[in-house]
């Protein structure tokens, strides 16, 4: 037998040598013995006989068999045929999958005219401006939603509907009908339901925060740093900036709503690239629990898109706050840079991704007139739409989006190390940039493969050093919302 290496990424951490494990999407510590395995074969494959011969006078001999079978259990070497690499699997799932997170777009309005927004903005995908769906969403559309977000949760235990806008607080009074309602039905059926929404916070008025915090609703705010760089963009029709009236509105809410951390969600664009100062701001001196960070969504071009050099600098200051993160953690110190809690999540998870995201499959988004998307972005598209809220969606749609989408078909993608965590990224981002859902966005590779490498360093820091921080991430997370 010929034994040669498999695709894995090598990283340090703790004085320690590691591998990611491409096809397995696990993490695998070095010892001396497997180290050698892997520098003898880097110069090509190697019959096994003649890799224990050489390796049996440095090591005991059962040590190097066990050690290489190690290695090929993990998918680190494997056999060498002289037959073409089978092509990357393509599984995808045979019966519907339940639904776990549910994004009901309550209103298509916003009180705010920020420049990027891929709703309003120059590079909106739906036009949500022509009259043909409504404002607001109604009670009753509200209700079906509700039905369909318990019905498509299908043998869970367990469902989760986010409000989405526009600014979701414009229609409060379907809010919070349709919490109460879901909270019956939910009752009914056997089932838990929790509930979340994003705000631009310009419209938290004392009884909006008094019912948020009574029930437990998770909060995100979308707010872009301090005043000088919120004012940039989050302004009004009148181009007057929303800093003023939006940070007393949070500071109340973080003052009363204690039964849920409320996370801040902030956009990137090449003139708001600070990132530490903006962290600091809404964490120090806004009292933010967590932050969030994803670059500006939008076609190239725009003045505020950020450009490659943009990249390199948005990811040295993302490494700056990384290590912050890894200090902190090492003392089981909280620290709100919510970016790498996530990928370390997703590391820990060691889930191979198959998919960018829940899009289509765990999450869908709803719009105001019931019709489901793929998620909140696509929301009233017809070239992403999947059904309604009343009828149901179509698990045909369904399966011939997971079959274009899957990341076997992402040629570019099949020789990157990164592909178990990026799946060649967001669908919106995709077909903003590239005018389809099915090309992987290549444009932030070095990015993303630059981040993941960060995040692996900080995983293996903790996996030697802290181990037991690692397991708070054994648990499954919810679909996140960008
Ligand atoms: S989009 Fe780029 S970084 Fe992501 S998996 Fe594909 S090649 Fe890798
Ligand atoms: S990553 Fe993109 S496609 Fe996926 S849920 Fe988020 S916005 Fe939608």
């Amino acid at each position: 037998m010929t034994l040669g290496l498999r695709e894995f990424h090598p990283f340090e951490a703790a004085g320690r040598r590691y591998l990611y494990l491409v096809p397995s999407a696990a993490v695998f510590a070095l010892d001396d013995c497997s180290e050698a395995i892997l520098h003898e074969l880097r110069g090509g494959p190697q019959p096994l006989a003649h890799l224990t011969t050489t390796l049996t006078g440095r090591f005991d001999a059962l040590e190097v068999t066990d050690t290489i079978a190690e290695l090929q259990r993990v998918r680190a070497l494997a056999e060498v045929t002289g037959r073409p690499p089978a092509p990357m699997p393509k599984i995808v799932p045979l019966r519907p999958v339940p639904l776990q997170t549910l994004v009901v777009n309550v209103t298509n309005q916003c009180n705010l005219a920020c420049t990027y927004c891929y709703e309003y903005g120059e590079d909106k995908i739906v036009d949500t401006t022509n009259g043909l769906q409504p404002k607001f969403m109604s009670e009753e559309t509200a209700r079906d939603s509700v039905e369909f977000a318990l019905r498509e949760s299908r043998e869970n235990t367990h469902a989760h509907i986010t409000f989405f806008g526009g600014e979701t607080l414009m229609n409060f009074p379907v809010l919070k009908s349709t919490i109460a309602y879901a909270r019956r039905r939910a009752a009914e059926v056997g089932k838990e339901i929790d509930f979340s929404l994003t705000t631009n916070a310009t419209l938290l008025q004392p009884d909006v925060i008094e019912f948020l915090a009574t029930e437990r609703v998770g909060v995100t705010i979308s707010i872009d740093g301090p005043e000088e760089m919120q004012d940039k963009f989050r302004v009004f029709n009148n181009g007057q900036g929303s800093y003023a009236m939006a940070a007393p509105k949070i500071k109340a809410l973080l003052q009363r709503h204690r039964t849920r951390p409320v996370g801040a969600r902030v956009t990137l664009t090449r003139q708001t690239l600070d990132v530490k100062r903006i962290y600091d701001h809404l964490t120090h001196e806004l009292g933010f629990w967590e932050v969030g960070f994803a670059p500006v969504t939008t076609a190239p071009g725009r003045d505020y898109a950020i450009a490659d050099a943009g990249f390199d600098h948005l990811l040295e200051q993302f490494r700056a706050l990384a290590a912050d993160y890894l200090e902190a953690s090492l003392q089981n110190r909280h620290h709100g840079f919510s970016n790498v809690r996530e990928t370390l999540q997703e590391i820990h998870q060691g889930h191979a991704k198959a998919y960018p995201c829940g899009a289509g499959i765990g999450l869908m988004g709803v719009s105001t007139d019931g019709r489901v998307a793929l998620c909140h972005r696509f929301a009233g598209s017809d070239d992403h739409g999947l059904g309604t809220v009343k009828d149901g969606v179509s698990w045909e749609k369904q399966q011939a989006f997971l079959d274009t989408h899957h990341i076997a078909n992402k040629t570019d993608c099949a020789t990157c190390w990164a592909r178990p965590i990026c799946a060649g990224g967001c669908y919106h981002e995709a077909n903003t940039r590239y005018g389809t859902t099915q090309s992987p966005n290549l444009h932030y590779c070095d990015w993303i493969r630059g981040w993941t490498h960060t995040c692996l360093e900080i995983y293996g820091e903790l996996a030697a050093r802290n181990p037991g921080f690692l397991a708070q991430f054994d648990d499954e997370p919810t679909e996140k919302i960008s």
